[in-house]
């Protein structure tokens, strides 16, 4: 992955992340679950450094942005299987932790 960007729903803030993601994780636990509303929240992470944010912000959490191209995230493990629930039926064939991943 050379780049990624995307932004809020209303187009006033944007994110730009260059350079190879650190890790792609699929993360199950109860803070993802609470923040998203969801069963799952998958996570990218990348060096701060080459992480920007553009227009004016006060906080950014996963549930209010969007990427340009959705396509491009592959898991590279899922963590916190232990707070999978039963209904959450996504499966990947990735390790599996049933806690913290790597
Ligand atoms: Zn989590």
């Amino acid at each position: 992955m050379k780049r990624l960007a995307g932004g809020c729903l209303c187009g006033r803030v944007r994110y730009e992340a260059r350079g190879e993601a650190l890790f792609g994780v699929v993360c199950h636990c109860r803070d993802c679950q609470r923040a998203s509303g969801a069963g799952h929240v998958p996570v990218i992470g990348f060096r701060k450094s080459n992480f920007s944010i553009t227009g004016q912000t006060r906080s950014v959490q996963a549930a209010d942005v969007e990427r340009d191209d959705p396509t491009e995230f592959k898991p590279d493990y899922v963590q916190f299987t232990r707070d999978r629930r039963d209904w959450d039926g996504l499966r990947f064939d990735v390790p599996q932790h049933h806690t913290a991943g790597q």
